[in-house]
């Protein structure tokens, strides 16, 4: 029994503390609002509405501390329900919450033709900037590149942190073309926004992407647009960095297309 009063009273815990204060006082003040009541309706125990005044004093109380309770729980929920579809550093979507959403854009482009394309980023030379001025150096550029992304980025798109240093932006009702406007809008506004670090230098960093689109490849499942995605990305590192690279490009010549 004491071990049981001492878990929930762990002095240690301020927000328990927090709690146990506002139900105390609440629970205090149902009394003395019911005397205070009484008292200004001058209402004695022989009076005939004394019993109807209590019951609706109770009844009209329970209620409002109820409710009140209710939606401070419903609103922990929300919050918590939010954060577990964040990534902590970047305040980006993870990659729970992407693919999710992937799936459901899929579904839709299965059965109306609406098109979507995917963009994968990657910074450029990310461990040497870790290795040159520090991992929270490192955690500041992600933040940044991060604010970048979400800015370039319409109301629809899903934009998620899929990896240390990588990105996805899932670009629903989007064509080829689109997401490729897209895409060299991040690299640009990457390559020429100056980080500026806590101690007042400033960085520049810059980032590869990969574009992949149902417009010109059509999948069978998700994962294959995310895969042909992350091959231009590949293709973008091997080329040089700092691009933006079409998963399916079409031959000049002989209009084959090729992954
Ligand atoms: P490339 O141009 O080929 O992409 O080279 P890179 O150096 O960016 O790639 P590499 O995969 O070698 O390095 C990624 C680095 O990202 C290594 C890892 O320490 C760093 N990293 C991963 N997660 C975090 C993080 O949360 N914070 C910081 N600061 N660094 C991270
Ligand atoms: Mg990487
Ligand atoms: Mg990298």
């Amino acid at each position: 029994m004491l071990s049981v009063f001492r878990s929930l009273f762990s002095f240690n815990d301020k927000s328990r503390i927090q709690r146990a204060t506002q139900g105390f006082l609440l629970g205090i003040c149902a009394p003395l609002g019911w005397f205070s009541i009484s008292h200004i309706l001058q209402l004695t125990v022989t009076d005939p509405l004394y019993e109807v005044a209590l019951y609706t004093y109770i009844t009209v109380g329970s209620v409002l501390a109820m409710v009140g309770f209710a939606l401070r729980i419903s609103k922990g929920e929300e919050r918590y329900a939010r954060m577990s579809l964040l990534d902590p550093l970047t305040e980006l979507y993870n990659s729970r919450y992407l693919l999710t959403r992937a799936d459901q854009e899929f579904a839709l482009f299965n059965r109306t033709g609406q098109n979507m394309a995917v963009i994968m980023a990657d910074i450029d030379h990310f461990k040497y900037v870790n290795d040159q001025y520090g991992h929270s150096v490192g955690d500041v550029v992600l933040q940044q590149v991060a604010t970048v992304m979400r800015n370039t980025a319409r109301k629809v798109d899903i934009v998620a942190r899929v990896g240390g240093e990588e990105f996805t932006v899932l670009l629903p009702d989007s064509t080829t073309k689109g997401a490729m406007v897209r895409a060299e809008r991040i690299r640009e506004r990457i390559a020429s926004t100056p980080i500026l670090l806590p101690d007042g230098r400033t960085i520049n960093v810059k980032i590869s992407l990969g574009v992949s689109s149902t417009e010109e490849f059509v999948p069978d499942v998700f994962n294959e647009l995310y895969e042909s995605a992350d091959n231009a990305l590949y293709r973008a590192k091997r080329d040089g960095r700092n691009r933006v690279v079409k998963a399916v490009e079409s031959d000049p010549l002989t209009g084959e297309v090729a992954c």
